[in-house]
């Protein structure tokens, strides 16, 4: 009889946001005129810049020309993004085209990424933190058995963020030597980034131990502080030991188009049981032109407008439209006494809930008593518990509506 991969069963079900569905329905149908104003999405609300529709729409119309028609493309990207994203990302940084890898999201990629290494590797993630590191890691078979005591997965080295730590993650915490580190900055959902010392630390101690780095800077555009870096190839050493994961989902609004990359330098080698040495890059771009069939070129030509001095104009605006509701968020919080981490370098809110309430029961209070919905902490990881994520990505002035009504009750 067929089997099936019973990892799947060992997935603890995420039931954050259908919950958070479920709720917001229920309540919207015994209050049909309640005013509902949502801070808890994770997704952009602007349109995609001007320019990126043009290019699109452009590259749509060679498309239609038999001169200029294209059909598959290179699964890696197609030059003239690799070439740019070297050039302007990763200027002066010494990563070449051909360590960048073109994907349709830093979600597969970093959900992806797990196939290339031993299922033996022990792999460190960090509590609270985006999902998609855990479970792809518990679909392919890395992990042991979820613990429902602890509410922790066996043989995964978790790098507790806390309060103390002020969520920033170090490698002293860490109990024993991972093969994998994941690291996000900044951080989804605490909003606060690495700072360069912190992440320095992190790069030593990958090259000191051999461990690899896997990097996830999807928010790298919102960092203004400036000891946050952009790239984690800015420390140095790392590109001997990282792996960087960009997206322009929330860059450039590029959510529905489906846009980002990874970089994997080619100074990354690990030596094989055979003793020969395998350079990373390589077995990245062999599982690339087997499983993935790259990002269409009409959309990558919209990535490509990015780079222009018009496209970086518009992308920035959008960008600091959010950061300001960001701001405005986090200051009427504070003026008002409640704790909040993030919101400077990230469009992320970490609220400590002011009350001695859970994530869930805070979060049923705002829906009820203010008709304002965020996302209970405690979905990303045990350590979540006791917060609450607000994001930036609303309407302005809807964002101070709601805001106001928590902090004026
Ligand atoms: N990485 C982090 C930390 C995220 O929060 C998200 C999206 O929410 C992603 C990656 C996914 O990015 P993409 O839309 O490029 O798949």
């Amino acid at each position: 009889m067929i089997k099936i991969n019973e990892n799947f069963l060992n997935l603890q079900q995420n039931y954050l946001f259908s919950t958070i569905h479920k709720k917001v329905d229920a309540y919207k149908a015994q209050n049909p005129n309640a005013d509902i104003i949502n801070l808890g999405i994770g997704d952009v609300t602007r349109p995609i810049p001007k320019i990126i529709v043009e290019s699109v729409k452009k590259a749509m119309d060679e498309m239609g020309e038999k001169a200029t028609f294209k059909g598959y493309g290179p699964e890696c990207g197609y030059e003239f993004l690799r070439q740019k994203i070297a050039e302007n990302d990763y200027k002066n940084l010494n990563i070449d085209k051909d360590e960048i890898f073109i994907s349709d999201g830093a979600k597969c990629d970093t959900g992806n990424i797990v196939d290339i290494f031993s299922l033996s590797a022990k792999v460190a993630i960090a509590d609270p933190v985006y999902p998609v590191y855990l479970d792809s890691n518990v679909i392919c078979g890395r992990t042991g058995q979820y613990n429902n005591n602890t509410g922790r997965y066996e043989k995964i080295i978790y790098i507790n963020l806390t309060e103390e730590n002020k969520f920033e993650p170090s490698p002293s915490q860490l109990e024993e030597i991972p093969d994998l580190i994941y690291l996000c900055s900044p951080n989804n959902p605490t909003g606060v980034g690495m700072k360069k010392e912190t992440l320095k630390l992190w790069v030593d101690y990958a090259i000191t131990n051999k461990s690899i780095i896997l990097f996830d800077a999807a928010y790298e555009a919102f960092i203004e502080e400036d000891n946050i870096p952009h790239s984690i190839y800015e420390i140095d050493g790392a590109d001997k030991v990282a792996i960087e994961f960009k997206s322009y989902s929330k860059t450039a609004g590029f959510t529905g188009l489906r846009c980002a990359y990874t970089v994997i330098p080619k100074r990354i080698e690990i030596q094989a049981s055979n003793g020969e040495i395998i350079r990373l890059n390589e077995i990245w771009k062999r599982r690339s032109s087997t499983k993935f069939n790259g990002v269409s070129y009409i959309i990558q030509r919209g990535a490509e407008a990015i780079y222009s001095e018009e496209g970086k104009k518009q992308v920035k605006e959008n960008i600091l439209y959010y950061k300001q509701n960001a701001k405005i968020i986090k200051n009427k919080l504070e003026e008002k006494g409640i704790i909040a981490f993030g919101g400077i370098n990230s469009p992320y809110i970490w609220l400590k809930i002011p009350e001695n309430l859970t994530s869930w029961e805070y979060f049923d209070k705002l829906l009820t008593k203010y008709n304002v919905v965020g996302t209970p902490g405690v979905g990303f990881g045990r350590n979540g518990e006791g917060y609450l994520r607000l994001t930036a990505f609303g309407d302005r002035e809807k964002t101070i509506e709601a805001i106001d009504r928590i902090v004026k009750n």
